[in-house]
């Protein structure tokens, strides 16, 4: 009776608790075999009689060990039992709980059942999981970032540093967090300027940015940084983020971009003076064979300044173009075995006349063993006279230039050595880049361009070979030294020439078709001088009359005429009864290799840039192309 009336006490007790609570209540049998009861806001389904299948009923499969062990746990405890695990809802779907059960004792002190209270946390679940997988994420993004992301506290404090920022500082998390600028060895103008900016942030809630260098683990580097306010829910400030960006490639690009403009503009302004320095006397000339009756040494004098000065000027627009072209790749190198002494005369003839206009002693040495390279013979002298001419140019009058050539294992080293004004240690890096002039204009008395040098390392380069300057600094004279592959080979006979030169000897028949008159009269009339036959037309209907009734060998076209253009005219002539037996050259102002091959497919056999060149014209009219013997 007395327990009968207890059991009741704990009935009524059990009903009080589940009507007070807002959660399930349960009680289980003291081994947890048995769900004797369950009730209260269903969220699980309730269970009134007992129950021996609760595990399977409620309990997510996944997590049924987990309970058991608590469980069990618990029993050997004697204690409170305390569980968070996946359930089955009342409706079906899986759901998440927390569970907290008590054993009641008996007077013995063993367990006679269990009163336990389930909560459904499933919406605590779900936002904990969508905020655990958010942090994946943000971390994922700021561990990875090459950027470094920080946060400080209104104390200026720094309470989140990105892995990036720490790699920078060198410094481990627990070292840095909690730390100020200035703790972590910022200089004091540096932590001063972000406590300001901090500041700043705080007070305005608007973004700062700025660019700061800063020694950091990875040496002295540039950095962009943004600053920006974290807005708190009652919408203060309550601690200030930043983002930095490691800008130092970017602002060397800025820097040599900004170099490379500037000299772009000195460029400019050199090319306009030499450009302009050779017409000066061109014109003066031309005004003396204009002024009434030149007598005939004046006439001469004349003749040789304008062609003294075009030679200059073709030469400066040639190297221009050699550069274009080279840069793009697209010089195409005649290369055959040529020996090393006619690569050098040919320098030395051609850079005569400027180290006889600076009275300098010239000194060759080279081997009289027969020494041979395999390149561009023209090119390679090109580069030799480049330097020999700048040798004559950048010493004072009355110096010594001396160029040696030796064979080093198997390579070929020809040394320019000048008495001269010298190269300073910092401008010898620069003697070879493109329109760099070390000295400053009006410190000598020289010209140029610039290109020169960058010009010969090029074609050098091209030779598999190598270029390199010495100098002991200015006033000491310099020395630039070149090593070229000795060519491998034995001697490739010489090509009989016998026929070809017959051929030249007959008189050739040109016709010369410019709408420029001046320029077809005058190579109208030097090729007359070299025993040609000449006709000349001023536009491409006048060429067609003439061409079949003329019968011409050659036909030298301008390009760009009015109405029909040299390639229309080109087609046209080769669809004539002569048509196919006509050598057709393009004389144009165009000498990109694109032209080139424009030129040829629209017939021509061969693509000449104006000034020509009149040996290389004769070498045309010669043997119908320009290919040297
Ligand atoms: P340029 O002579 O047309 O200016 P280069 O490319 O040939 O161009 O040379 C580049 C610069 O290198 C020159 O402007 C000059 O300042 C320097 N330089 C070249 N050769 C010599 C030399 N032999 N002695 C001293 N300086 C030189």
């Amino acid at each position: 009776m007395y327990a009968e009336q207890a059991l009741a006490e704990s009935e009524k007790r059990f009903r009080a608790l589940v009507t007070a609570s807002s959660d399930v209540v349960y009680r289980m049998s003291a081994d947890f075999s048995e769900l004797r009861q369950l009730e209260g806001h269903l969220f699980v389904a309730a269970s009134r009689s007992p129950n021996r299948n609760w595990l399977e009923e409620y309990i997510h499969p996944d997590d049924r060990d987990l309970a058991q062990a608590t469980i069990h746990d618990a029993i050997v405890r004697k204690g409170m039992l305390e569980l968070e695990c996946r359930v089955f809802l009342a409706d079906g779907s899986v759901g998440w709980t927390h569970t907290r059960a008590v054993p009641m004792l008996d007077a013995a002190g063993e367990i006679s059942e269990w009163i336990g209270m389930v909560t459904n946390v499933t919406a605590r679940k779900q936002a904990e999981h969508a905020l655990a997988y958010q942090r994946r994420m943000y971390e994922a993004i700021l561990t990875n970032t090459p950027d470094l992301a920080y946060v400080w506290n209104l104390d200026h404090r720094f309470i989140y540093a990105n892995e990036g920022l720490l790699r920078m500082w060198g410094r481990t998390w627990e070292e840095a967090i909690g730390k100020n600028c200035l703790e972590l060895g910022y200089e004091p103008w540096h932590a001063a300027m972000h406590d300001r900016e901090i500041d700043q942030v705080v007070a305005t809630k608007q973004p700062v940015r700025g660019e700061v260098p800063f020694n950091g683990a990875f040496g002295r580097r540039h950095y962009d940084y943004l600053l920006v306010p974290v807005i708190g829910a009652s919408g203060e400030v309550e601690a200030v983020a930043g983002t930095t960006r490691d800008v130092t490639e970017r602002k060397q690009l800025e820097g040599s971009l900004i170099d490379a403009d500037r000299r772009k503009d000195e460029f400019l302004a050199t090319l306009a003076h030499e450009l302009r320095n050779p017409l000066a006397p061109i014109r003066n000339a031309v005004h003396l064979l204009k002024s009434g009756d030149p007598t005939g040494d004046n006439l001469r004098a004349a003749r040789e300044i304008i062609d003294r000065q075009v030679h200059h000027m073709v030469r400066l627009v040639d190297d221009l173009m050699d550069v274009s072209r080279i840069t793009l790749g697209q010089v195409n190198l005649r290369n055959e075995r040529v020996g090393l002494r006619r690569v050098i005369e040919d320098a030395v003839e051609a850079a005569a006349p400027a180290i006889e206009a600076g009275n300098h002693r010239l000194v060759v040495d080279v081997p009289a063993a027969a020494l041979h390279l395999e390149g561009d013979a023209t090119r390679l002298s090109q580069v030799f006279q480049n330097l020999l001419d700048n040798a004559a140019k950048y010493t004072p009058p009355g110096g010594t230039i001396t160029l040696r050539a030796e064979l080093r294992g198997d390579r070929i080293v020809v040394s320019v050595r000048d008495t001269g004004i010298g190269i300073t240690p910092e401008a010898k890096a620069r003697v070879f880049e493109l329109f760099t002039r070390v000295h400053p204009n009006d410190s000598i008395k020289t010209s140029g361009l610039g290109i020169g040098l960058s010009l010969a390392r090029k074609l050098i380069e091209l030779h598999m070979g190598d270029i390199e300057v010495r100098s002991e600094g200015a006033g000491m004279g310099s020395e630039f030294i070149v090593t070229l592959p000795l060519a491998a080979a034995a001697p490739v006979p010489k090509l009989d020439l016998g026929n070809s030169r017959v051929a030249a000897d007959t008189r050739r028949r040109v016709m010369v078709v410019d709408d420029n008159r001046d320029a077809a009269e005058s190579l109208g009339m030097l090729l007359e001088m070299d025993h040609c036959i000449v006709s000349v037309a001023f536009d491409g209907l006048q060429a067609l009359t003439a061409v079949d009734e003329f019968r011409p060998d050659i036909v030298l076209l301008d390009i760009g005429m009015p109405g029909m253009d040299g390639y229309e005219l080109a087609r046209r002539m080769r669809a004539t009864p002569r048509g196919t037996e006509l050598v057709l050259v393009a004389l144009t102002g165009w000498g990109q290799a694109e032209d080139k091959q424009r030129a040829m497919d629209a017939g021509f056999n061969e693509h000449l840039t104006k000034p020509v060149d009149p040996d290389l014209l004769a070498r045309v009219i010669t043997f119908g192309h320009s290919a040297a013997a």
